[in-house]
């Protein structure tokens, strides 16, 4: 093997970089240029101006290598399937490259878009790409060229990312099964590629393979080692560096480290610790990038733990530089914007660019010994001590109650038994009908949160906005004739969210967005302490709805994983801790509902799944609590309310038998575009409760015909018996319009009374 291009180790650096801009600039100009405002010209200015500035602040932050190369229109796959042409053939016909981009990532009026799904246990999305017999692969190296070069001028010791084929491949959708048998198409592709980044004058490349920290068949291994020894064996290449992320890479691990590649990145945040490097002699030949600063998560670093861990790595591999954990994609740009967090709170976190300082003090400290960098050392150590002692981390109270609970607190009545009073209870007709929460959220409703915000209407106006909100949704199930009603949600933009600014515990930023994917940003709230619940949060909305009617009105709430999955949460104690704590909070707002009147209660549980580990081995631990926390959540009412629940994905996989172990009286799951088959996976493991498949789906604006949905509540009629079956659409309708949803729910009404 020769490498042309020389290159020396590195010792500080980060895997990637967040694209929306800090002020969101990015989302501003895409979704400009969609709306015709702006033209590809404006837009392509405004995203070289934000790389720059990106690029420059890094490079005066002091690394001494810069990722190039993770900045994207919209998406890191989309933009590895333009890579290696593999877009789908549906927009091969439109001519403009940026168009047939975003028409890829979003479809147009004639065109599907890619799916998009969860990278991997993020809350980022990446759109799946298609391959299939047709699928010719091609180079189209141009973007990221053009990116290394923009970054070579401004004098960036620049290193060039990729995602690599094993995790492309496997990631993608391939119509004949899986794609990894298309390794040999790739490969020479990925050559070429490096040859051209080593021509452009790139010291290393870094290879992102996050797929090595998911389990691995043997055979798949054996792919990784053939792989990477192909790679490295080139004449004309830079120096490579293959990065993983999320977790431990296990078994991969050696089978790499057996290759020429020259660096290995492994995430000492999740999993990955001294050992399994000691226990891997071809490093002790190799750069180790230790990712030890959370790149996922919002505290500050415990350096000291840190300089511990490097240290210790020094004696097992060629040389360490210190990095992030993953992308700081996930996390925000800067505290800087975040006046309004308390001082001592502040203190205690870490964004993305507090996060690169760190890096480069622990750099400074591994060279040049902690008296080199004895003030950060210090601060670090007292932000530390102060978080440690705040009293806000330690709610006596909160921990004395759940020390007090037993298993009886997570346990009703059998079900059957259950379903038999909640019948009379709530005097239902077979096939009941309901909706899953939100209806259209208008622009009356964002105008008066609006306003609310500016200051410009008080508290009581803007609640009798929302009331006047409630009273329509209300009339219009009334009209409609549904017989469980909802209130609409007018009042929440976010089902977390609303619920995080309600308890003690959390905090919101002011400008801590990050990507959910594309244009779309979300600003997680921080979980930090102890989590207990002031005052009732949902009883006057749920009280005014029901007082408007006689039919039962279902309290809406959001459980306990699903909140933490949409925070950031506390690292100082196991996330089944905090779910307790979470849960303990919503226990509350259940009994204080049933106390009210409130006859249905349903808790959504959207993101039970998004939390699984991605290691098998770590998936029941997960299962055990996050089914725990639902029932601590659930189980304080009496056995004639009815509990409900959503769940909103309709591949359920591993966690289809802790669907039923949630014991919710009835569930309500997408399944309009699985055609039902989750009603038979639900019977193979044993559900007899109450389900709601959705009938219709809720994502396209069609309206659905009464033909239609009888035709799927048949499907489901041979899985279920009717006595358990209720007839809802497959999420909530805060995305649609009103008149599609009145049509929709017109005919959805139709269909369950003529089948009755
Ligand atoms: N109750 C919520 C709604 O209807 C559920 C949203 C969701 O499933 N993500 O909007
Ligand atoms: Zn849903």
């Amino acid at each position: 093997m020769s490498v042309t291009v020389s290159h020396s180790p590195f010792t500080a650096t980060v895997l990637g970089l967040p694209r929306i801009g800090p002020n969101r600039e990015l989302k501003r100009a895409t979704e400009s240029y969609w709306a015709g405002r702006v033209d590809a010209a404006q837009l392509h200015h405004v995203a070289r101006d934000l790389r720059l500035a990106q690029l420059a602040d890094l490079r005066d932050a002091g690394l001494d290598s810069v990722p190039v190369g993770t900045f994207s229109y919209y998406d890191q796959m989309l933009d590895t399937a333009v890579l290696f042409g593999a877009l789908p053939p549906r927009v091969a016909g439109i001519a403009d490259p940026l168009d047939r981009y975003f028409a890829a990532a979003r479809g147009t009026d004639t065109v599907a878009p890619l799916e998009m799904t969860k990278w991997f246990d993020t809350n980022y999305h990446y759109l799946v790409p298609e391959l299939d017999a047709a699928t010719e692969f091609g180079l189209h190296p141009e973007k990221l060229l053009a990116e290394l070069a923009e970054a070579i001028e401004l004098g960036v010791p620049a290193r060039p990312v990729v995602i690599g084929p094993l995790t492309f491949l496997k990631l993608a959708k391939s119509a004949g099964g899986a794609a990894l048998h298309r390794l040999p198409e790739l490969l020479p592709l990925y050559l070429d590629l490096l040859a051209q980044l080593a021509n452009a004058g790139a010291q290393w490349v870094q290879i992102d393979e996050p797929v090595l920290v998911t389990d691995l068949t043997e055979a798949e291994i054996d792919r990784v080692r053939d792989t990477y020894t192909a790679l490295s064996a080139a004449q004309d290449r830079p120096a490579i560096l293959v990065a993983s992320y999320f977790g431990h890479t296990d078994a991969a691990l050696a089978a790499l480290a057996d290759t020429a590649i020259e660096g290995v990145a492994l995430d000492f945040t999740a999993g990955t610790d001294v050992a399994a490097v000691a226990a891997v002699p071809a490093l002790s030949r190799k750069l180790l990038v230790a990712g030890v600063v959370d790149g996922r998560n919002i505290w500050r670093t415990d350096l000291d733990t840190a300089l511990g861990t490097l240290g210790s790595l020094l004696g097992s591999a060629g040389s360490v530089a210190v990095s992030s954990s993953c992308s700081l994609l996930h996390v925000p740009y800067s505290l800087t914007p975040e006046t309004g967090l308390d001082e001592r709170l502040r203190s205690w976190l870490a964004f993305g660019a507090e996060k690169v300082a760190e890096i480069r003090v622990l750099a400074t400290a591994l060279t040049d010994g902690t008296d080199a960098a004895a003030a950060e050392l210090t601060a670090a150590r007292a932000a530390a001590e102060s978080r440690r002692d705040d009293p806000r981390l330690h709610n006596p109270r909160v921990r004395a109650r759940l020390a007090e609970l037993d298993d009886t607190s997570l346990t009703r009545l059998p079900a059957d038994q259950r379903r038999a009073m909640q019948r009379e209870h709530l005097d239902l007709p077979v096939l009941p009908t309901t909706t899953i929460g939100s209806y259209p959220q208008t622009s009356a409703i964002r105008l008066a949160r609006a306003a609310l915000r500016k200051g410009e209407i008080d508290e009581a106006e803007y609640v009798r906005r929302m009331r006047a909100e409630i009273a329509d949704v209300i009339a219009l199930q009334e009209k409609l004739g549904l017989d469980v009603l909802v209130h609409g949600e007018p009042e929440r933009n976010d089902m977390v969210q609303y619920f995080a600014e309600l308890l003690d515990g959390f905090a919101a930023t002011e400008n801590g967005w990050v990507q959910s994917y594309g244009t779309r940003c979300v600003r997680p709230p921080i979980l930090f302490g102890d989590v207990s619940r002031p005052e009732p949060m949902t009883l006057s909305w749920i009280g005014y709805a029901q007082s408007l009617t006689t039919k039962p009105v279902k309290g809406m709430l959001t459980g306990p994983v699903t909140i933490l999955a949409w925070s950031f949460v506390r690292d100082d104690q196991p996330l089944g801790d905090s779910a307790r704590q979470v849960a303990l909070a919503i226990r509350d707002e259940t009994v204080d509902l049933e106390a009210q009147g409130t006859r249905v209660i349903q808790v959504d549980e959207p993101a039970l799944r998004e939390l699984l580990p991605l290691r098998a081995a770590e998936q029941p631990a997960y299962l055990r609590w996050s089914v725990d926390s639902f029932r601590l959540a659930t189980a304080g009412v009496a056995d004639t309310t009815q509990v409900h629940t959503h769940l909103c994905y309709s591949e359920f996989g591993e966690v289809i038998s802790a669907i039923a172990g949630l014991d919710a009286d009835v569930t309500s799951i997408e399944a309009a575009r699985s055609h039902m088959e989750v009603l038979d996976d639900l019977n193979a493991a044993g559900f007899a409760l109450g389900v709601g498949p959705g009938v219709y789906d809720i994502h396209s604006p069609r309206v659905p015909s009464v033909a239609e949905i009888t035709t799927a509540l048949s499907a489901a009629l041979k899985a279920v018996p009717a006595e358990r079956l209720w007839v809802n659409p497959d999420c909530g309708l805060k995305t649609r319009g009103p008149v599609e949803v009145e049509a929709s729910l017109r005919n959805l009404v139709t269909a369950a009374a003529a089948l009755r």
